[in-house]
This record gives C-alpha cells, sequence and structure tokens, in this order.
C-alpha cells in the first residue's frame, strides 16, 4: 500500500505495480495537486551537498532520462539545460566556484560568455556587462501533472487500485494485522506501507507507536517559516519566449504548459499566512523582474500563485527507511523529490523486494534523527 500520490508515491507505485506487486494507492485529494503540481521541477544536481546526496541527485537526472522513452517522455520531459547569470561580486564568486567543483565531480558545467548565453538562450536581454554566465547542459525540468497522470495510468494498467478524496484519507493505523483506516470507515488491510506523503509524513508517523520524531521537517505552518515558496504562473508567452531554465540573482523562470512561464524569486517573503494583496504585490513584482530578465512576456499578464510547501528535512537530505518501531511503515519524505523520483523509486523498490539495506540508502534512514537527536 503506497500513501500519497504526489511525483514520489506516484513513482513508487509505478515502479511497484512494474514488479508485479499488488499495490493500492492513497490520496486524500486528486493525484498530483499537493507540492509536485507546483515545483519548480528543475531536474538537477546542481548544488547538492556532501558528494553522496549529489550523486543521489545525479542518478536522479539519469532514471529520468531512461523512463522517458517509455512513459510518453515528450509530454512531461524537458531536458532544456539550464543557464545561470550572476551579477554581484559574490554570486560570480559563489558561481565560479561551483562550476569548478561540479567540472571535477564530472558534472556538465561550464562558465560561457555573454555572446554564447545569447545563443544558448536567447530570449535574454542583454546583460550588465559585470554578468558572469554558466551553462549546464545536462539539466532540465518536467512537467509534473502529465507526468503523474502517465504514473497512475502505467500502474493501474498493471491491476493497481487509486483510492481518492475521502476514500483516500487515511486517518489511522491498525498494528496486529496491519490495517490502513481511511475517512470512509474501510480498514484496508496490507503487510507493509510506504508513505509518500510529503509533508504529511509527520502527521502519519505520528499515527503509530514509533511516533514523528524520525521524520523531523522543517517547520511550515508557522509564521516565517522558510520551508512555503512562492509560485507565479504568468501567460501567454510568445514564440520568442524563453526555452532553458533560467536563474539570476532575482528570477528563476522556465517554460510551463499551455503557454505559461513558472516563476519563482529567492527573496519572495511570502508563508501561508501572508495577506492575498501582499502575495498580488509579490506576484506582479515576479512578472515585472520576468518581463525585464527574458523576451517574450510583453503581453502575458499573472495567470495563477500559490504558496507551496517543501517537504524539507531537517538536516535537507532525504529520510527513506522504515520506521525503528513501527518497521511495517516505509517512509520516503524529501527536498528535490522532482529531481530523485524516479531513481529513489527503484531503489525503495529493491529495498522492499530484498529486505536487505541498499547501501546507497543507508546514509538516508530515519534512525539517524534517534542517533543524533536534533531537539
Ligand atoms: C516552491 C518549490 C519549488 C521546488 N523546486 C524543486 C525543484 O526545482 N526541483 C526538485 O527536484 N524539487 C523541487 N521542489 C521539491 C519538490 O517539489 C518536492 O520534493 C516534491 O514535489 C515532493 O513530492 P511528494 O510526492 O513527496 O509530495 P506531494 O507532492 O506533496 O504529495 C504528497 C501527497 O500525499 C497526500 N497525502 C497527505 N496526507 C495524506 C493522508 N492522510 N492520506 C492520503 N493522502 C495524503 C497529499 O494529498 C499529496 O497528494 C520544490 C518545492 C517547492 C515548494
Amino acid at each position: 500500500m503506497v500513501i500519497g500520490a504526489g511525483v514520489l508515491g506516484a513513482s513508487v507505485a509505478a515502479r511497484l505495480a512494474r514488479t508485479g506487486r499488488h499495490v493500492t494507492l492513497l490520496d486524500q485529494d486528486q493525484p498530483g495537486q499537493a507540492t509536485s503540481r507546483w515545483s519548480f521541477a528543475w531536474v538537477n544536481s546542481n548544488d547538492k551537498g556532501p558528494r553522496p546526496y549529489h550523486n543521489l541527485n545525479q542518478a536522479g537526472i539519469r532514471a529520468w532520462a531512461e523512463l522517458a522513452p517509455d512513459l510518453d517522455g515528450p509530454a512531461w520531459y524537458r531536458p532544456a539545460g539550464n543557464i545561470e547569470l550572476a551579477t554581484d561580486d559574490h554570486a560570480r564568486a559563489d558561481l565560479g566556484a561551483r562550476v569548478r567543483r561540479l567540472t571535477e565531480w564530472g558534472y556538465p558545467a561550464r562558465l560561457i560568455d555573454a555572446a554564447e548565453a545569447s545563443h544558448i538562450e536567447p530570449s535574454l536581454r542583454s546583460a550588465a556587462s559585470n554578468t558572469m554566465a554558466a551553462w549546464f547542459p545536462g539539466e532540465g525540468y518536467l512537467l509534473t501533472e502529465p507526468l503523474i497522470a502517465r504514473l497512475i495510468s502505467s500502474a493501474t494498467s498493471r491491476g493497481a487500485v487509486l483510492l481518492t478524496s475521502e476514500a483516500g484519507r487515511v486517518v489511522g493505523f491498525d498494528t496486529s494485522p496491519i490495517r490502513v483506516r481511511t475517512a470512509v470507515g474501510a480498514a484496508l488491510e496490507t503487510d507493509e506501507v510506504v508513505c509518500c506523503a510529503g509533508r504529511w509524513v509527520p502527521a502519519l508517523a505520528e499515527l503509530t507507536p514509533a511516533g514523528a520524531d524520525q521524520v523531523p521537517l522543517e517547520g511550515w505552518a508557522e509564521p516565517g517559516a522558510t520551508a512555503p515558496g512562492f509560485v507565479v504562473r504568468v501567460g501567454p508567452v510568445a514564440a520568442e519566449g524563453p526555452q532553458r531554465v533560467v536563474h539570476t540573482p532575482e528570477i528563476c523562470l522556465r517554460r510551463h504548459s499551455a503557454g505559461l512561464v513558472h516563476l519563482e524569486a529567492p527573496d519572495a517573503a511570502v508563508d501561508l499566512h501572508t495577506p492575498d494583496p501582499e502575495r498580488r504585490r509579490w506576484a506582479t513584482e515576479l512578472w515585472d523582474r520576468a518581463r525585464r530578465t527574458v523576451r517574450g512576456l510583453d503581453h502575458a499578464t499573472v495567470v495563477d500563485y500559490q504558496v507551496c510547501v517543501r517537504p524539507m528535512p531537517a538536516d535537507g537530505q532525504s529520510i527513506v527507511g522504515r520506521l525503528p518501531g513501527a518497521e511495517w511503515l516505509y517512509v520516503a519524505v524529501t527536498h528535490s523529490g522532482v529531481t530523485l523520483a524516479a531513481h529513489l523509486s527503484r531503489l525503495i523498490a529493491a529495498d522492499l523486494a530484498s529486505g536487505t539495506s541498499a547501501a546507497e540508502l543507508a546514509r538516508y534512514r530515519p534512525d539517524r534523527f534517534l542517533r543524533s537527536p536534533r531537539r
């Protein structure tokens, strides 16, 4: 049984169904409507440390490339590359050092001059003379809604059962035998549960004897919390608009579906409590920044904006494995979940099948928080 039909749970369900296991996938909403829907969905290992976590993300990039041909890739897979511009001294120093480190690690990355930047991304408006640019050709982005729809079709075509809304909302567990209780009063018997409920994983762990201590996430509900992110979608974008992922110190952008462009900014100070007029002000600000950065948005307007929450483990690294004290509950929660889902789902399926510890997952087990408690 898999709880949560975001990019991670849908990937796990599709992978388990492919191995011939009977899968029931539960979601309290419709699939893919939580964090995965609003994610920047940039597939990268650009600034992910330490080295093993970088390697995990790099394996994530490769895993999507391998999956795309079998899962209608043109509908969702965009290996467009990423271009980054740095203007102030601090950003230039950071970018130069990062490109050097990534190159040493064998990751495709190089500094480029202004002429090459304009050639790679013709929509870029002319940059200030002190701009440094870098090109990361192995990166890209995913359109998560069509992707998740295809992952779920792949799972259901192999016999998986999808339960959504109240029928899929998990409200409790029984332990002997193991049963998952849902909001409609059902008690679904199973041998093990994979919990991919994103930011809600701690709340579900709390319903077991193990409790939530082994899945500590950055706070997201309180005012001023940093796990929430602000996302704006503008359109229509003209044909001359951006094709690559673009990062500058003031705006991050990429194409979205339906003629839209997805925008984020590192300094957008918005959380779940920010009143709507302030959210609107930020949405307009991001749209202005995007128009100043690339061509093709002159006739665009703000179409949508949303505060969404990063499921951010307290130490920044994925949490994947059985919960000591409730071993039948296997949790998988991570930031960079879009980059990681295809690869992590392979590791999780192998972990569940073999019962032996996958070396690649050893450092991400939940019991690390018991060994060195954070709080
Ligand atoms: C602004 C922003 C930008 C990001 N940018 C990137 C990026 O560029 N690259 C990248 O790799 N990652 C990025 N991330 C992170 C990435 O989006 C997440 O790691 C990923 O989407 C998490 O997917 P998930 O499937 O674990 O969670 P979710 O998509 O949140 O899915 C969890 C599901 O669990 C369901 N659920 C919860 N509770 C219950 C319950 N009790 N019963 C049944 N169902 C339940 C929910 O309805 C939901 O559908 C970003 C995140 C944000 C917020």
